[in-house]
């Protein structure tokens, strides 16, 4: 793959997942973060959203609900670069009906250079990092010498 080197703008858009069993835990890591969450853009899926909107005031768009389809709409986005960061506390002990989804997802994640958190340890890791709030140099595919090549 040849890659090109872009910067992720200080203003992230951070987007927020958790299974049912998780969902406590990303809401206490939410309130936890508050004031540095507040200054980026965040988005959701739709249940994890909704309990994170109303329970920290922090304003979130929402996403299809994960299991119709939320986490292939965050696939998407990172796609087309409109994702920065994902926070997604995926539940280790318990099958989901939509699993081939979120592996999807973490693909994409992997595939476009995206931190990925999927427990609180990297989670606190990534929002004390500096680059948290700064432009942050990150490598992707280079789309356009990747096409060149197959044509
Ligand atoms: P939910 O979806 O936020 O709608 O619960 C999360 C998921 O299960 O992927």
């Amino acid at each position: 793959m040849i890659y090109k080197r872009v910067y992720t703008e200080a203003h992230k858009r951070i987007a927020l997942v958790a299974h049912d069993n998780m969902k406590p835990d990303l809401l206490q890591w939410c309130v936890t973060h508050k004031q540095r969450l507040q200054q980026h853009q965040l988005l959701a899926t739709g249940t994890t959203g909704s309990v994170l909107e109303q329970q920290t005031q922090l304003p979130i768009t929402k996403l299809i609900s994960g299991p119709l389809g939320g986490d292939q709409q965050i696939g998407a986005l990172i796609t087309e670069q409109k994702i920065d960061i994902v926070i997604f506390f995926w539940d280790p002990l318990e099958a989901q009906p939509h699993d081939p989804d979120v592996k999807a997802l973490l693909r994409l994640a992997a595939v476009w250079n995206i931190p990925v958190a999927c427990n609180i340890a990297t989670a606190d890791m990534l929002v004390s990092s500096p680059l948290f709030d700064t432009p942050m140099p990150r490598q992707i595919p280079d789309y356009d010498a990747y096409l060149a090549k197959r044509l």
